[in-house]
């Protein structure tokens, strides 16, 4: 496959872009390095690059493009509100109605606000939970990813009793101590954390599905523990949504594991591929947030007439009936058929999938958590990736993030999908 365009552009990127992207997920150093392909277009589930080669995604942006790219239902949307000028700094009756599409599919949501990123909401049900409990410490989970803000770029100590460290320059000692990071999936460190620190955590954060080192299931009764221990020392539950809401069915991962927190960050999928952010939860707690309340949050960008139209559209797509068994099943047809091919070639390989979101590990050890996660083959997950790249299956550069299917994906692509990781699974046990 010639990519020399994609070659040339990259090298140039370098020269005016740090690092040559805007996201350094984007880069290809957790595959072994690279120029990152640069795409020109996408329609459904295929995008093109810049040397006119066609790749089947499951990129999906790092999640929200799970109706494929351009849908037309959203393209509709986003054209009609363009001509109706994009921004005007007043509230607008979208911002209402994709307001109101979201409590009905999440009942813990009394009341919601829109930003701009899922970062930004996640900053900010932090900072609603330390104005509502009056505390300071947020407990997090090893591993879990929520944004770039300096309270969550800490790393864990090490154990339950230490606080965090800085896990990025720039982020302060002092911020690093006013979180603290245990493994998830284990009740027991949960537990003395806060036997501990639990006067003082304002609120516990957590994805209620993994999504950030690969697809990680909360074990059968981890989440109402967490309820249990954090409701007793008088701290908030915060759900990070960003990736699981809308993925496994209309509604959030709460709704699909039967768990409700206090607060919940959104982001992604609600946007349709616009910039978007939302948070919401209990109606006590969300009453602190300006201008009802003290806790400051604000946005010239929030609840823009472009996101709210597109995201809107994406969910109105999105309660088609049969799209989300559509995705569990052609999920499971991709992982049936990986473990399949792996039956003639014996690689260690650990799948974990949740209807059409999955991770494949090279790995001995089924992962649970980050330190599992963590110590799976990243170089045979880099080598592995850039066998389907050639093959024209686009996946994720970093073998912590999932595959995603999206509404648009057939029968057929994952055949052909299948094709590639044969080829892909050939080369890795002929080395
Ligand atoms: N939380 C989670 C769980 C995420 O996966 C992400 C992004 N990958 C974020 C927060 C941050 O969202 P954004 O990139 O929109 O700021």
């Amino acid at each position: 496959m010639n990519r020399t365009t994609s070659e040339k552009l990259y090298a140039e990127a370098l020269e005016h872009i740090v690092g040559g992207v805007n996201s350094p997920s984007r880069s290809y150093a957790a595959v072994g390095g690279g120029a990152a392909v640069f795409m020109k277009k996408g329609k459904g589930a295929y995008f093109w690059d810049e040397d006119g080669n066609r790749y089947i995604d499951y990129l999906a942006a790092y999640g929200p493009i799970i109706t494929g790219f351009a849908h037309p239902h959203i393209t509709e949307a986003i054209k009609k509100q363009a001509e109706l000028g994009v921004l005007y700094g007043t509230p607008t009756t979208l911002e209402t109605d994709l307001a109101v599409m979201l409590k009905k599919a999440i009942p813990s949501l009394d009341k919601v606000r829109f930003t701009n990123s899922g970062t930004e909401s996640v900053m900010t049900t932090v900072r609603v939970a330390r104005a509502y409990t009056g505390r300071k410490i947020i407990l997090k989970f090893a591993g879990s990813y929520h944004g770039h803000f300096d309270l969550v770029l800490v790393a864990a100590g090490s154990g339950p009793s230490t606080l965090g460290s800085p896990d990025s320059a720039g982020v302060t000692e002092s911020t690093a101590h006013e979180v603290v990071t245990v493994p998830f999936n284990n009740v027991d460190t949960l537990q003395q954390a806060f036997d501990k620190w639990g006067s003082d955590i304002a609120g516990v954060l957590v994805e209620p599905i993994v999504g950030n080192f690969g697809m990680v299931m909360p074990r059968p009764g981890f989440l109402e523990a967490i309820n249990e221990i954090a409701h007793q020392a008088g701290s908030v539950v915060i759900y990070d949504e960003v990736i699981t809401n809308f993925r496994f069915m209309y509604g959030g991962a709460q709704n699909y594991l039967g768990v409700t927190p206090d607060l919940t960050a959104m982001g992604k999928i609600i946007g349709g591929g616009l910039p978007i952010g939302a948070y919401g939860g209990k109606k006590e707690i969300m009453d602190e947030v300006a201008p009802l309340g003290p806790a400051y949050q604000a946005g010239t960008m929030a609840g823009n007439p472009l996101s709210m139209a597109s995201g809107i559209a994406c969910l109105e797509v999105l309660q088609t009936p049969g799209i989300y068994e559509k995705m569990d099943h052609l999920g499971k047809k991709l992982e049936d058929g990986i473990q399949a091919i792996n039956e003639k070639y014996q690689l260690s390989i650990a799948i974990n999938r949740i209807g059409g979101a999955m991770t494949l590990y090279f790995s001995d050890h089924e992962v649970t958590n980050y330190e599992e996660a963590k110590a799976t083959d990243s170089e045979m997950f880099g080598r592995f990736f850039k066998y389907m790249l050639e093959k024209g299956v686009n996946l994720a550069p970093s073998k912590y993030e999932a595959w995603f299917l999206t509404t648009e994906h057939s029968e057929k692509d994952i055949d052909d999908t299948l094709e590639a990781a044969e080829y892909a699974f050939s080369q890795l046990a002929n080395s």
